[in-house]
């Protein structure tokens, strides 16, 4: 990244503007998820301090090095293991008492909280700020949609490698989810984002149906839910497959989720309601009489976790913006008999989406 161009300085740009707006002085971001999103550290133990113009991260003597590479928009400053001390003395340095000091009320634990005002001067405010970065990371950059983007075409070929040549009939479902993991590694993946589902049958009635030693039967669906990580970035797809030809109650649930995830899939854009994209979904599984048998919400925010905002359910507050990575995931289950989801990612755009996950939809036939 040649200085100018990281993603890092806007990003801490765009925060210190939230901070403005709520009136802090300072925000402590403790979540490491949260850390390498504002600074690009990818160790295990620090932390960022980000004010109008402070842009601190502090680790201890084991991250020094990899944190003049990773961060380098940022002033390092080094403390013991435990860097709540060193925060302390900083939030002094900048004026103390009267400084309001924000924290991440969601992740940062009581007992550090405790501590953590037991080294401040008493003027200093604690204020609980949770959810701050999060905000920001709903909304992807350049860099991330680059990196989602590489993760999802990981993941489209290694749908095709599946389809085309390796095939489901007769092997276990473990067998094939840990050759999907090891597949996704040789093409360029660091990873897969989570543990893949296989679940062929009954099991795929199970929503976070775990991968069984079972042997995949012919004549039957099979749920394969799928995703990859690149540079820290996760994508996210699930595909229905068959594995021969099924049966009318097969045939019928799998058009009618396809038709429901449609429905989401047109429903977003700049502006809409999460609710409203999931009631798209909802209303045509619910009018076809299986309301019940559609447990989940229809979708999630997609990012450096696989499940973050915004979320896309019932009750979810708030419209959809323009650079969010959603998934549209409907699904069936019916108890003891058989289970479709299926699972695109999306980014929002002013007038509609972009699909990032190109296998077809159609009911494939893997063999
Ligand atoms: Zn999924
Ligand atoms: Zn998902």
């Amino acid at each position: 990244v040649t200085p100018g161009t990281s993603p890092f300085r806007g990003r801490a740009d765009r925060l210190s503007a939230k901070l403005e707006e709520s009136s802090l002085d300072l925000l402590l971001v403790t979540n490491l998820v949260n850390v390498r999103y504002l600074c690009g550290f990818t160790g295990t133990n620090g932390l960022c301090l980000v004010g109008g113009r402070e842009r601190i991260f502090l680790t201890d003597f084991r991250y020094v090095q990899r944190a003049r590479d990773e961060a380098p928009d940022y002033e390092l400053v080094q403390g013991k293991r435990d860097l709540l001390g060193k925060v302390a003395e900083l939030v002094e340095e900048r004026g103390g008492a009267g400084v309001r000091l924000g924290f991440d009320d969601v992740h940062l634990s009581v007992r550090q909280h405790a501590k953590l005002a037991d080294r401040l001067s008493a003027g200093v405010e604690l204020v609980a700020a949770g959810g701050m970065v999060e905000e920001l990371r709903a909304i992807k950059d350049h860099s991330e949609l680059a990196a989602i983007r590489s993760a999802a075409a990981i993941a489209d070929a290694l749908y095709r490698w599946l389809i085309e040549e390796h095939g489901l009939t007769g092997q276990t479902e473990l067998s094939v989810a840990r050759a999907l993991e090891r597949r996704a590694q040789d093409m360029g993946a660091e990873a897969v984002a989570f543990p893949p589902i296989v679940a062929a049958a009954a099991n795929g009635a199970l929503p976070h149906a775990v991968p069984r030693d079972v042997a995949i039967p012919g004549d039957t669906l099979v749920v394969v839910d799928l995703g990859c990580r690149v540079d820290g970035y996760c994508s996210d797809c699930t595909r229905t497959l068959a594995t021969g030809s099924v049966d009318g109650e097969a045939r019928e649930v799998y058009e009618l989720v396809q038709s429901a995830q449609s429905a989401a899939r047109a429903a977003v854009r700049e502006g809409i309601e999460a609710a409203a994209v999931d009631a798209a979904a909802r209303e045509k599984i619910a009018r076809a009489g299986r309301a019940e048998e559609f447990g989940h919400p229809t979708g999630h925010g997609v990012g450096l976790e696989v499940h973050e905002d915004p979320r896309l359910s019932p009750d979810a507050g708030g419209a959809l913006a323009a650079g969010n990575v959603v998934t549209i995931e409907p699904g069936i289950y019916v108890p003891e008999r058989l289970g479709v989801r299926i699972e695109d990612l999306v980014v929002v755009r002013p007038d509609g989406c972009e699909v990032l996950t190109l296998v077809p939809r159609d009911l494939i036939t893997a063999g």
